[in-house]
């Protein structure tokens, strides 16, 4: 069979498991934001650029203690390089909607801070990083949307009481919120079919919840190969939102 069949061929495999499915979970792994366009300061290259710009790597700015300490040259960083590209919503994350909508996806979990899943639509969405788009102030809780963060002047305050807004993500040194991986793991454990794009099975992302997942049919779809693959039911390698595109729901 040559490619382009085997590909198909995978794809009605996918399709049949989402439609044998009754409680399907999603792992969306960092790939996915990148492929709709999204910074991703992981990205070795966008990160040699960042440090020649800054005289920092970007793993040194986006950190806690550089946000105490530096305030102004993070959010300097963060407006300019982090909240400048928010990336589309394309027809992949759509699909991920109308499976929603139908009732077969049931969660999705998720590192991504730009709110994809949510912007295309999906209500169910893990965020365990944060988003870009809630943002607030440390001192009384007021809340602050994205664009008052990219319009303010040099760093944010609140209009209330003056603090420095605190942007809605997890910076690295940070204690993601074990609540909220608690709960993601019990849809996990619920799940007859786990959904894991954008990141291979030893991510951390996959890490952390995998050894949660009780149900059949583990289903992988990422652009490289890596030795866990096979640990996986089914894996189609390529672009997750071109797959799920191609599935055509
Ligand atoms: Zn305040």
């Amino acid at each position: 069979m040559n490619m382009e069949g085997y590909y198909k061929e995978k794809i009605n495999w996918l399709r049949k498991t989402i439609e044998r499915s009754n409680y399907m979970v999603c792992l969306m792994g960092v790939r996915v934001s990148s492929q709709c366009g999204c910074t991703n300061y992981r990205d070795e290259h966008d990160a040699y650029e960042i440090e020649a710009k800054y005289g920092y790597s970007p793993e040194e700015m986006f950190n806690v203690t550089f946000f105490n300490n530096r305030v102004e040259q993070f959010y300097d960083f963060y407006k300019r390089d982090m909240i400048n590209v928010l990336g589309e919503v394309g027809e992949g994350l759509k699909t991920m909607q109308r499976l929603e909508a139908r009732g077969k996806l049931k969660y999705i979990i998720t590192r991504d801070i730009f709110s994809l899943p949510k912007r295309a639509g999906c209500s169910n969405v893990y965020e365990l990083h944060g988003s870009v788009f809630s943002n607030f102030c440390p001192h009384c809780g007021k809340r602050y949307p994205l664009e008052y963060i990219q319009q303010s002047k040099g760093v944010p305050r609140c209009e209330d009481c003056g603090m420095v807004i605190r942007p809605g993500v997890s910076l690295i040194g940070e204690i993601v919120d074990n609540v909220l991986i608690s709960r993601a793991a019990e849809e996990v454990k619920k799940a007859d079919t786990l959904l894991v794009m954008g990141c291979n099975l030893k991510s951390s992302l996959a890490n952390t919840f995998l050894r949660h997942f009780e149900g059949n049919e583990l289903v992988l779809l990422n652009t490289e190969e890596h030795f866990a693959d096979s640990k996986a039911d089914l894996v189609i390698h390529g672009k997750p939102m071109d797959i799920l595109k191609d599935l055509g729901i």
